[in-house]
């Protein structure tokens, strides 16, 4: 079968396989035809060798870790053939870790953890893959495409429960959320703000285009320029670009017991000359938190699958921008585009 491969560490080794071998029953009972993987700056990552890792005993590994697949069989009766599913990315560390033993990988100690598509472990660009029940989410068959938006959704899920427990270390009425970052993850966390009814502002480059207009669909109000020009202090903001002035500008901005959650992990350049006066005395004297989030667990799999339930099936489709079949892979890989929000690679017609 037909597959989407890397060799991690080797720069520019993407490739499509036609003799990829069928998925081993050890990967799970649940067989799952592909319909779609969304891409991301991960994916390109990991084409760059910056990133990524081969499954222990292989050169290769399979990218893909935005799935939508089909269910084509499952002998344990959980799912039906026909439903729709995504598969969860992460799986917790073999220790395992005091967070891996309660379900809690996407807050692994160790590092030891795996990831499909990503680190490894086989990820979900080859045309049939195998997974237990329990690592697959079932998606309202409504969606159709727009599934494959669960992924990202979930990364956005966690990073919003994570906000409500850091704000309720005291009282917390959030009433304005600053989005820095109109990508997909910007996109889907300015949607699950409003969502939670609050006073959405987004602020990103473009000042005209698809980016600024799906931002107004949701009510919410578009910004360019820079953050310290806003004549408002947000409550919680959650910062997407990892653009490192951006991140400075956004500690100085929030709201006095704000929170911050850093979702974007920029180019790791480091800059001389940080302010120093935004760490020892804004952020203590606001009370502020600042925090990382990365990846979801199950639970949060399941918040992202209820909240693309409730969100406007138009809105969803548009974020997708592109979407190439199979054969066009390279094209879809290329992330040169600017443009484009969301790019989708498909394996059957309908992902
Ligand atoms: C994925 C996460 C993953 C992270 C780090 C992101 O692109 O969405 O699931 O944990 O990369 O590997």
């Amino acid at each position: 079968m037909r597959a989407v491969m890397v060799t991690p560490g080797v720069k520019d080794s993407l490739r499509l396989v036609d003799d990829a071998p069928e998925p081993p029953e050890s990967e799970g009972p649940v067989l799952v035809e592909a319909l779609a993987v969304g891409i991301c700056g991960t994916d390109r990552e990991i084409i760059a060798a910056e990133y990524g890792e081969a499954p222990p005993g292989s050169d290769g590994l399979v990218l893909g870790h935005e799935s939508l697949g089909r269910v084509l069989e499952d002998p344990t009766g959980t799912l039906r053939p026909g439903d729709l599913v995504a598969g969860i990315v992460r799986r917790p560390d073999p220790v395992p870790c005091p967070n891996c033993a309660v379900g809690e990988w996407d807050m692994c100690r160790n590092g030891r953890y795996t990831e499909h598509g990503i680190k490894a472990a086989p990820g979900f660009a080859r045309e049939r893959w195998r997974m237990a029940p329990d690592c697959l989410v079932r998606l309202d068959p409504g969606l159709g495409g727009c599934g494959v938006l669960l992924e990202p959704t979930s990364v956005v899920a966690k990073a919003w429960e994570h906000i409500d427990r850091i704000g309720g270390r005291a009282r917390w009425e959030p009433r304005t959320a600053l989005v820095t970052g109109t990508g997909p993850i910007g996109l889907l966390a300015a949607l699950l703000a409003t969502q939670r009814g609050l006073d959405l502002h987004v602020l990103a480059r473009s000042t005209e285009g698809l980016k600024p207009q799906l931002v107004a669909e949701l009510g919410g109000q578009y910004h360019s320029g820079s953050v310290l020009d806003l004549d408002f202090q947000p409550d919680v903001v959650v910062e997407c670009t990892g653009v490192d002035t951006v991140v400075l500008d956004v500690l100085r901005t929030v709201a006095p017991d704000g929170v911050v959650c850093l979702t974007g992990v920029g180019s790791g350049r480091s800059r001389d000359g940080v302010d120093t006066t935004v760490f020892a005395r804004d952020l203590v004297l606001g009370n502020n938190a600042v925090f990382g989030s990365v990846n979801a667990n199950r639970r949060h799999w399941a918040q992202a699958a209820e909240a693309l339930g409730r969100a406007d099936a138009g809105w969803l489709s548009r974020m997708i921008t592109s979407r190439y079949p199979l054969e066009d892979y390279a094209r879809a890989y290329d992330g040169t585009g600017g443009g484009d929000i969301k790019v989708v690679l498909e394996f059957a017609a309908g992902g």
